[in-house]
């Protein structure tokens, strides 16, 4: 007798949890759900076939603009600078004159805002040997899906308690074509703040690979490396020595962190070691993504930014 009304109860209660979770589902914004399943879907909607490839000047291309540029809508961001989240890169459509190759830019505004930390991560693709549209699941739809997601979770907090320092979450286009976005971007913007650093990320959640690089070769970045270290340690994400894009000690590739560089600024990238062999390959498809790593790596850049694990003041010069 007991069981059996214990059973009704249950279902009555059942019932009603699983009618309030559809209303609640409905009515949520439609960024707010589970934080996992919204790095899933972004790294989804990226590769699906309206998306996938994601070369420049492509319909793929504009189509990944306009979804991150609505995401950021959605969010609530601001707009870093002009009138839309959409910030040029100089560079035209082949036959369209009018039409601009944009990055996609977005601020979450600090009381101070003298300072910035630059989230970036590109969004670009390329043609695989074939012609044929290729994922890019690692590269680097999954480095969008974390900054887009780390953007999210700094926004909810900067809503309860606003942040000091200006956060700039840059989405670059025209990284594969040598840096292009990137380029543009920082000759626009490099005098903008007093101090500011970078963390890139490029290729990371790759389902076999253990650790990110962590080597690093540049002097100006080593405090914001170690800073970095010091939470993964803390947090239990695993890293290697290795710099970045190298295999066996060689350097085989490179992003849009060396633009910051370039200028003298702090900046660190996130990337998986020892996946040259799979990025720009088929192999680099949704099935070897690990979503639980990706929103693992979001947290803790949550936690690096919100909780300024890097003393900006540690910056000698800016430029
Ligand atoms: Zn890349």
């Amino acid at each position: 007798m007991k069981k059996i009304v214990i059973k009704v109860l249950l279902s009555v209660l059942i019932f009603i949890l699983s009618n309030i979770g559809a209303e609640a589902l409905i009515n949520k914004e439609q960024y707010e759900v589970e934080s996992t399943e919204n790095v899933q879907k972004i790294m989804e909607t990226l590769c699906s076939d309206e998306y996938r490839g994601r070369v420049v000047a492509t319909d793929e291309n504009i189509k990944a603009a306009e979804y991150i540029k609505d995401y950021f809508t959605e969010i609530e961001l601001d707009i870093f600078d002009g009138k839309s989240f959409y910030n040029e890169t100089g560079l035209r459509y082949r036959g369209k004159e009018n039409f601009a190759i944009n990055n996609v830019v977005g601020v979450i505004k600090g009381t101070e805002g003298e300072n910035a930390v630059f989230l970036t991560a590109h969004f670009d693709h390329i043609v695989g040997d074939n012609g044929q549209k290729l994922m890019g699941a690692i590269d680097n739809a999954s480095g969008i899906s974390v900054i887009l997601e780390t953007a999210r979770k700094l926004n909810v907090e900067a809503k309860k308690k606003v942040f000091k320092d200006d956060i700039v979450i840059v989405a670059y286009n025209a990284e594969e074509t040598g840096l292009n976005g990137s380029n543009e971007f920082m000759k626009k913007y490099n005098k903008k703040y007093n101090k500011c650093y970078n963390i890139n990320i490029d290729c990371v959640g790759a389902k076999n690979c253990m650790e990110l690089a962590m080597g690093n070769n540049d002097v100006k970045s080593e405090k914001l490396y170690s800073a970095m270290r010091e939470l993964f340690n803390e947090e239990g994400v695993a890293y290697n020595d290795n710099i970045y894009a190298t295999k066996n000690g060689v350097l085989r590739g490179t992003s849009d962190h060396q633009i910051f560089r370039m200028y003298g600024y702090p900046s660190l990238v996130l990337g998986d070691d020892n996946i040259i062999d799979i990025v720009h390959t088929n192999n680099d498809n949704l099935d070897n993504i690990d979503y639980s790593d990706l929103e693992k790596l979001s947290e803790v850049l949550f936690k690096f930014i919100s909780e300024n694990f890097y003393d900006m003041n540690e910056i000698k010069t800016g430029n």
